[in-house]
């Protein structure tokens, strides 16, 4: 399963609020064996949420958006979303009813436009906040504070799923540029994907749907290797 996360919020662009969100989700799915694709973020502007929802739900198996729920005048993305699927923005009956017997709210207190979403979509409750989350066709549509936007993907979770991968790291206590031979040596040898991140040390990183391959490729590079003198 292929999916794109679009986090919508000004703050992330400006660098005000780091995209823990966004770290957060790749994590989960590819912990679920889905492949995370792309990763976007947008302003909080109608026009900028449509279009790139318009264009993944058609590129991608699933959408996953986060921030800018609730009826706040800078929260957009409910607009945003069901003009990318040409639908309407009416009232849910089900997420106002929700709000009233679960949450402990009462309908007069609640800012107009709270329980809005795309017509036809699936209301998802939010246990941990008020401003309900939604789904239109494969567009996922969760808050954006944190715990929040958890609660409600773990409600979710199981619709996201897709082979599992194994990933075995090796740390190399060399230049990058020194490794280049190895590792192309390693990648004809095994049929895995070799990634390389230098920081402090290389970590060179396995991955394959299959451990043993996983686990070969990086005993095969360890035995010839520089490794890091243990902390
Ligand atoms: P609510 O459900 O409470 O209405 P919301 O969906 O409207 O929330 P936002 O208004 O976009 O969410 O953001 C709420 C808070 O969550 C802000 O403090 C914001 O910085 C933070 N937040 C939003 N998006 C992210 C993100 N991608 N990663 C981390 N924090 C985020
Ligand atoms: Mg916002």
């Amino acid at each position: 399963m292929r999916v794109a996360v679009v986090t919508v919020g000004d703050e992330l662009l400006a660098g005000e609020t780091v995209n823990t969100n966004a770290a957060w989700l790749g994590d989960q799915l590819a912990e679920r064996g889905v492949t995370v694709e792309r990763v976007t973020v947008v302003p909080d502007r109608i026009a900028d949420i449509a279009r790139v929802v318009n264009e993944y739900h058609a590129d991608y198996d699933a959408v996953i958006v986060t921030g800018g729920l609730g009826p706040t005048h800078d929260d957009v993305t409910v607009d945003g979303v069901a003009a990318a699927f040409g639908r309407e923005v009416v009232e849910s009956e089900e997420a106002l009813a929700w709000l009233e017997e679960e949450g402990g709210y009462a309908r007069e207190d609640l800012t107009d436009g709270t329980g809005d979403v795309p017509e036809g979509s699936r209301v998802l409750p939010n246990h941990e906040g008020v401003a309900p989350g939604c789904v239109v066709e494969n567009c996922y549509v969760l808050p954006g504070v944190p715990a929040e936007m958890k609660r409600m993907f773990a409600a979710v979770a199981e619709e996201f799923s897709g082979e599992q991968t194994h990933v075995v790291t090796v740390d190399a206590d060399e230049p990058e540029s020194a490794l280049l031979d190895r590792l192309a040596d390693v990648q004809e040898r095994f049929p895995v994907k070799v990634g390389s991140y230098p920081g402090d040390h290389v970590t060179v990183r396995f991955e394959s749907p299959d451990e043993t391959v996983a686990e070969d490729a990086a005993a095969w590079l360890r035995e010839r290797v520089e490794q890091p003198d243990e902390e």
